[in-house]
């Protein structure tokens, strides 16, 4: 796999937002060093893709800073903000009616204004990388899920991005399919890109990721090198979520 374009740091710092009087975000700081990979744990409902949709501006935080590559984003265009920041969510919604290539072309076309030959080029190249070489002219339907989702990611690449986010990228997928997807997430992560990945995969959590973020109720509880955080959490609440999800 090549080694990202340009991969950067990504900060928040003092994250707040409530949606009416549900506080979803109490303070979230985070840290992500250029070409390191931290997942994101903790219960449902506890604000883990509320965070990634802050920090990648689909919603505007009541308070707080965005640092990318050291420089705040709040007042950077949103749209260019999810450019620079690559996407992947449960469910990837590629478009069935347009082959893999074309959904991998769109936003290349629309959005960094490549040429029909550009884009089906960088297309071409995106599929190979994330092990789909020959699927260019398939349906998604024609797709197994796993498969889909490397579309998905492909998708992201084609943009590419400087951070890439996951939400639960497997979860949506047959157990026989997630191994696929999970494998090129580690080769993404071992190759320097910036990732933030919300995951039940502890196994991956644990031997991918370089800092491990535990929330709970909109605020990191505990936060710190996969191996601390596994083998010795600190909080009762780490404790108990560990004992379920383990
Ligand atoms: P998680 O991803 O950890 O399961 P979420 O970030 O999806 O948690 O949700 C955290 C809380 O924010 C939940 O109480 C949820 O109902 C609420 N929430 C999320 N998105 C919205 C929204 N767009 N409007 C109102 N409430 C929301
Ligand atoms: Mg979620």
């Amino acid at each position: 796999m090549t080694t990202p374009t340009a991969s950067v740091s990504l900060t928040g710092r003092d994250l707040h937002l409530s949606f009416g009087a549900n506080k979803v975000l109490r303070g979230v700081d985070l840290q992500v060093d250029s070409g390191t990979t931290t997942t994101v744990i903790g219960p449902s409902g506890s604000g883990k893709s509320t965070l990634l949709r802050v920090l990648n501006r689909l919603h505007e935080p009541d308070c707080g800073d965005i640092l990318l590559d050291g420089r705040s984003i709040l007042k950077e265009n949103p749209d260019r903000v999810r450019q620079r920041i690559g996407m992947v969510f449960q469910h990837f919604n590629l478009f069935p009616h347009k082959t893999v290539a074309e959904n991998i072309m769109l936003g290349p076309r629309k959005l960094r204004g490549l040429s029909k030959a550009q884009a089906r080029e960088l297309a071409l190249q995106q599929l190979d990388r994330v092990g789909l070489a020959g699927k260019a002219d398939s349906r998604p339907g024609q797709l197994s899920g796993g498969q889909q989702q490397r579309v998905a990611i492909a998708r992201a690449l084609a943009m590419e991005p400087e951070v890439m986010f996951f939400d639960e990228a497997t979860s949506a997928l047959d157990p026989e399919l997630v191994k696929g997807v999970l494998a090129l997430m580690t080769d993404l992560a071992r190759a320097g890109m910036t990732m933030v990945v919300v995951t039940h995969e502890m196994a991956f959590a644990r031997s991918v990721s370089d800092s491990v973020l535990f929330m709970d109720r909109g605020a990191v509880v505990e936060t710190g090198a996969p191996q601390e955080l596994f083998d010795s959490p600190k909080t009762v609440r780490l404790q108990q979520f560990l004992s379920q999800v383990l």
